[in-house]
């Protein structure tokens, strides 16, 4: 997802090993990317792009003036099934194919109003309307929508609107002898018990403010970094050769201290890990993916979609975000959507960073580049004027032309300061030597490719002191593209999200997190990686926190984890990741401490053995850890039961989903007398097992039992990932609910307090479970004194 698909990756693999080897010599030992782009871009062939293009045509990005009523129809499926959350996922998708000011359009956004309204989103109902309207909604579908529209404002408390909109209704009635008698009838009898409400409603109920931007706001950094405004004034910024750039804390930090709050310098969202349509039977497609659920530029969850006036894929949250996302990016990559679902998503990473860089003084990095590409060529006036005039374009003249200061630490400005910004962009290591000479072709053809899109969309037409067809200015363009793709493998960071799942009978909710958006994020860049950090990041929209997971001491480093975690791989495993991808080895303090540790291996994955329950040691034979035993067996033969065992669990989980949570309990007790005999108490899949026992005893209501077994897997989560982890503190989060649920006041109350400890360190205060911790924990202290004991009448109200 994040290179380019399949097929144009070999296809660019095949044309390079058909290149004469001189040719891929010159490519292979250029110096510069500018070599390597403006080599590379000579051998696209007018073939490559039309085979590239064929690849684009497989994903629906257009409008298809087809697609609506399809859509609407499966849609109002749904709608009678009363899968109302569904049915607007449909509805969405219609809006997004149809054109605006269409009846198309105007009948999506008012059925879509309907689901809305059953979901008890009244505000987003109220849009819709709104939206429809704009559209041109048939007149005489209107009273309909209108009374729809007035039982939303009474529901919302909002009376005055409210009876405005009762009383054009009622003059619209009048008005209008035509409508038929017993439609009338109904309408009349629909506006009388909403005049009823209206009046019992006495008070304005609040609306409820954009909690998003609040929690924003209420998380500000303790202090004023002046050297990187970021971050807090806890760290500061240090280099040296060996560690490059790099956070140091300058006092004593405490678990939960917010070091680093930035935003994306760009982010893009992932379609999802869906097959394009070219492997589907159907024409249109009704999966849903996170490109239906999120918005496209600030990625916020919404259920309300709107869509880009001209293409079919960029769907936003509001009109304000699609006409930001248009002014800054949007406008060029409308009609490429194709072409960059075809690239990747780090290509596409690369063309948005040089579109934002245009609003940024980025003369200084243009000059950078133009004077490198000049370099290497002859030096001709027309590049001399190129060079001028897009300094020019890109933020006027810089007064300090001439007379540049190599500022001292590379992407600082020449004051020092470091921003989250394209200049700090742009000095990211690209690491250009230690792709392979395949991988910095393929990045070369495919930003080239790109670059003849661009060009025949003459969305860079040539500024007028260029010669026409030299195509400079595209060059330009592309290298700083090539530099921001193979930036990106090392500097990309994956904005995530938790999502809960769990059926709405079922009261305890599973979180995950899933990956919703790769960004740049300059600041974030400057921390070095350890596989054990001593920092959490979490994301609110395309803001990205760091918080301290642990006590830091004045002069430590702040490390952040890039993937490859202590207690999800192994050392060998791990090293074998940070050196394929970010070209080092890594000497932190957890790949020291394992490399002197003992040949078991972690805790969560060893086998115990089968007659005294100790630990087996070794590689491809396993010997029984106890002296006193002769034990040994070996490992394909573990690991060929630890298979069969995955397989049966899996099979309780699909129980599980079907609701059959009587027969999930009874294999799940078969696969644990299983396990007993030969996997550590402390391995990672008898806390999964424990974990499914306690969700099939919640679905059947049984508490105490559940909460008993959610315990058994909080300890192995404990062993696996620490007492202060987020994973713990998903893990208490879900147990809190149990008590809760079970109506056990004071275990709740006290894991309620453990689960918001935890959690809070990660997080910080605007987290929805710590948001649902709360309002359990004044819920449960507002309870008037009842016997505990086990209740199927939890007040679910919070779950769903
Ligand atoms: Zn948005
Ligand atoms: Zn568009
Ligand atoms: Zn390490
Ligand atoms: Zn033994």
């Amino acid at each position: 997802m994040d290179l380019p698909v399949d097929e144009w990756k070999s296809y660019v693999f095949q044309k390079w090993s058909l290149l004469p080897k001189s040719i891929q010599v010159t490519i292979s030992t250029a110096e510069t990317l500018s070599d390597i782009f403006l080599h590379s871009s000579l051998l696209l062939q007018p073939e490559d792009e039309m085979f590239l293009q064929n690849l684009s045509r497989g994903y629906l990005v257009e409008k298809d003036p087809n697609a609506p009523l399809f859509y609407r129809e499966e849609g109002n499926k749904k709608f009678q099934q009363k899968d109302y959350m569904g049915a607007t996922v449909l509805y969405s998708k219609g809006i997004s194919h149809s054109r605006p000011h269409t009846a198309d359009i105007s009948l999506c956004y008012a059925n879509r109003s309907a689901a809305l309204f059953h979901l008890g989103q009244h505000e987003m109902c109220l849009k819709d309307i709104m939206r429809a309207q704009m559209h041109g909604y048939p007149e005489r579908l209107q009273p309909k929508m209108m009374l729809r529209k007035a039982e939303c404002l009474v529901t919302l408390g909002r009376r005055q609107e409210a009876s405005q909109t009762i009383s054009d209704l009622e003059s619209s009635f009048a008005a209008k002898p035509t409508l038929a008698a017993a439609q009338f009838q109904i309408l009349q009898t629909n506006l009388c018990r909403l005049k009823m409400k209206a009046q019992e409603k006495e008070s304005l109920t609040e609306t409820f403010p954009a909690a998003l931007t609040k929690a924003l706001e209420d998380m500000d950094l303790k202090g004023e970094n002046g050297q990187v405004p970021s971050a807090s004034s806890s760290v500061s910024l240090r280099t040296d050769p060996l560690r490059g750039r790099y956070l140091v804390a300058t006092k004593d930090i405490l678990p939960g201290e917010l070091l680093v709050k930035e935003d994306a310098f760009v982010s893009v969202l992932h379609p999802g890990e869906m097959p394009p349509l070219r492997h589907l039977e159907s024409k249109w497609d009704t999966r849903v993916t996170n490109g239906d659920l999120y918005c496209h530029r600030c990625l916020d969850h919404t259920l309300a979609t709107v869509p880009c006036d001209g293409c079919s894929y960029a769907k936003y949250c509001s009109h304000d975000c699609m006409q930001q996302a248009w002014d800054l990016y949007h406008s060029v990559e409308c009609s490429l959507g194709g072409l960059l679902l075809t690239l990747g998503v780090f290509c596409h990473i690369a063309l948005r960073s040089t579109l934002v860089a245009r609003f940024e003084d980025a003369s200084n990095v243009i000059r950078k580049l133009c004077g490198e590409i000049r370099n290497k060529d002859t030096c001709s006036p027309e590049r001399e004027t190129l060079v001028q005039t897009l300094t020019c374009d890109l933020g006027g003249e810089s007064e300090n032309k001439g007379k540049m200061l190599e500022p001292p630490v590379p992407g600082c400005d020449l004051n020092g300061k470091y921003e989250s910004n394209y200049n700090a962009v742009f000095h990211l290591l690209p690491h250009t030597g230690n792709h392979s000479p395949e991988h910095r072709f393929l990045c070369a053809l495919s930003v080239s490719a790109l670059c003849r899109r661009l060009e025949a969309a003459s969305c860079y037409k040539p500024a007028a002191a260029v010669p026409p067809g030299s195509g400079s200015e595209l060059d330009v363009w592309g290298v700083a593209m090539l530099k921001h793709v193979l930036q990106l493998q090392c500097n990309a960071q994956a904005i995530t999200t938790i999502q809960h799942t769990g059926s709405k009978e079922n009261s305890v909710t599973n979180s995950r997190q899933v990956r919703l958006a790769t960004g740049i994020f300059p600041v974030i860049s400057l921390l070095n990686h350890s596989c054990s950090p001593n920092t959490s990041v979490s994301f609110i929209s395309t803001v990205a926190t760091v918080r301290a997971s642990q006590q830091i001491e004045k002069g430590q480093e702040i490390l952040h984890c890039y993937g490859p975690h202590q207690s999800r791989m192994r050392a060998a495993e791990r090293q074998q990741k940070l050196r394929s991808q970010y070209f080092f080895d890594c000497s932190c303090a957890a790949c020291q401490n394992e490399k002197h540790s003992a040949a078991t291996g972690p805790r969560w994955e060893a086998f115990c053995c089968r007659s005294c329950g100790a630990l087996m040691q070794g590689d491809d034979v396993l010997i029984c850890g106890s002296t006193s035993c002769t034990e040994s067996v070996s490992r394909d033969h573990l690991i060929s039961r630890l298979q069969d065992l995955q397989q049966q669990v899996g099979m309780a989980r699909k129980l599980l989903r079907n609701d059959k949570p009587e027969r999930a309990i009874q294999l799940l007790l078969g696969c644990q007398r299983d396990a007993q005999s030969f996997l550590s108490g402390e391995h990672s899949l008898v806390g999964e097992m424990e974990d499914d026992l306690a969700q099939a005893y919640a679905a059947l209501g049984d508490w105490q039992k559940s909460a008993t077994h959610l315990q058994k897997s909080l300890r192995v989560v404990e062993v696996r990932h620490g007492p202060s982890s987020v994973e713990m503190g998903h893990e208490l989060f879900k147990l809190a609910q149990l008590f809760f649920n079970g109506f056990a006041i004071p275990e709740a109350l006290n894991t309620i307090q453990k689960a918001e400890k935890v959690l809070m360190v990660h997080y910080g205060p605007w987290n929805d479970e710590i948001q649902e911790l709360q309002k359990m924990k004044s819920c449960l202290l507002d309870l008037p004194p009842i016997p505990a004991g086990p209740s199927v009448q939890g007040p679910n109200v919070f779950f769903q």
